[in-house]
């Protein structure tokens, strides 16, 4: 019996039209699930699909209130006997903190795959008929049970914890950076690579009952840093800080201060960093026992700031929210 695999559309490039094919401008999230699937020839070999919209937004505009969402929907759709697995169409602007987002607050084993386009659907040779082939392909495969989000573009198969966006235009647009792949397809058939874990169980959380997430900034660490930027972070009410610091998770003395006074009054500062390939370690060359801080490791700022609001949920108390970072 074919694999049963629910279809969610959020928009997107993937969705995108252009005003006529070539044209160098287009729209987001202009077509509709139905439109996306009947473009892709063939799908119906690999699985039995249904589809339903969500939202159809460019992923710019995805927010907490779009995340709770399709969160809840997304649980009850791999609640039902009646599927076997989900797929998410979404804009890649964002990809990887929904995607990182959705993989700490599903429980299920129940493969879901994301996918999404560098390419507008109307384009001469888009690339999202393509993924959206091979992202079903992944979603159908028995293999995909048990790893946890996926993010499959461009013949490659990304764990949601370590799909970064990388490029602007070309579709080989992301990467998995230092950790690597799940694995790879080509035309629907998949090949996976070692099995990684998904979020481990210290780290899973739940949007059950939850209305609003926690509000986290990322300030952009740089030489000549102004202070204003955390000061109104502070006064605008967030209960979290990423720092996108440079090098290691650095920034200047006067930041580093003022973002310790905020970290005494309860603010939790996390230090990540803006560089593309980075390791940010505990007490390396900031004293983070003394200051007050979280160390992000080598998770990059877009996907420490999804943690940050999670783990908000649960605690304030720094060493659990350490302790997240470290097994997330
Ligand atoms: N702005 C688009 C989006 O994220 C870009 C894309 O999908 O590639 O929705």
């Amino acid at each position: 019996m074919k694999r049963r695999v629910h279809v969610l559309g959020t928009g997107g490039t993937i969705a995108g039209a252009q005003p006529d094919p070539g044209h160098y401008g287009y729209t987001p999230g202009a077509l509709g699930v139905d439109w996306l699937l009947n473009a892709v020839p063939g799908l119906d070999r690999l699985a039995a699909l249904t589809g339903e919209q969500v939202v159809n937004i460019g992923s710019q505009d995805m927010d907490d209130q779009v995340w709770l969402r399709l969160a809840r929907r997304l649980n009850d759709v791999l609640a039902s006997p009646d599927t076997d697995a989900a797929l998410i169409t979404h804009g890649t602007d964002t990809l990887e903190e929904t995607s990182y987002f959705l993989s700490l607050v599903t429980p299920s084993c129940k493969p879901v795959v994301m996918v999404g386009s560098m390419r507008p659907a109307t384009a001469i040779s888009a690339d999202g008929p393509g993924n959206i082939y091979n992202g079903v392909a992944v979603a159908a495969d028995l293999g995909a049970v048990g790893r946890g989000t996926l993010v499959c573009l461009n013949d490659e198969i990304h764990y949601a914890r370590n799909a970064v966006k990388t490029g602007t235009s070309n579709p080989s647009a992301f990467s998995s950076m230092a950790r690597g792949l799940a694995g790879v397809t080509s035309s629907g058939r998949v090949e996976w690579f070692e099995r990684c874990a998904p979020a481990p169980a210290a780290a899973s959380f739940s949007v059950d009952g939850l209305d609003a997430l926690p509000r986290v900034d990322i300030l952009h660490a740089h030489a000549n840093m102004s202070l204003d930027l955390i000061d109104a972070s502070i006064g605008g009410g967030a209960a979290g800080i990423v720092v996108a610091g440079v090098g290691a998770g650095n920034m200047s003395v006067s930041a580093i201060e003022r973002l310790s006074a905020a970290a005494s009054r309860g603010i939790v500062v996390v230090r990540s960093s803006r560089v593309v390939s980075a390791m940010v370690l505990r007490n390396h060359e900031i004293d983070d026992d003394r200051l007050g801080f979280v160390a992000a490791g080598d998770l990059n700022a877009p996907k420490s700031r999804v943690l940050l609001q999670l783990a908000l949920t649960q605690t304030r108390d720094l060493s659990r929210v350490q302790q997240l970072f470290i097994e997330s």
